[in-house]
């Protein structure tokens, strides 16, 4: 079953947000967090999806409620 974490967003990173598709991007100065979902399809992990923070909310929480 698909499942969305909430995690700090990690220097470096280079994920795209599925949602606006820009770059989740880290800040030094803000404590930004970002949805991590992993998805199955038919009950097979399939991919995983990365979400700002507000976006998955938006989105209308499409793998579920974010879990920390
Ligand atoms: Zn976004």
């Amino acid at each position: 079953m698909s499942r969305a974490v909430l995690r700090g967003v990690e220097p470096g990173s280079d994920a795209i947000c599925e949602h606006c598709q820009a770059p989740i991007k880290f800040v030094a100065r803000l404590q930004q967090r970002q949805v991590i979902a992993n998805v199955y399809v038919d009950a097979r992990w399939d991919r995983v999806e990365h979400f700002h923070e507000q976006c998955y909310l938006e989105a209308g929480e499409p793998y579920g409620e974010m879990r920390s």
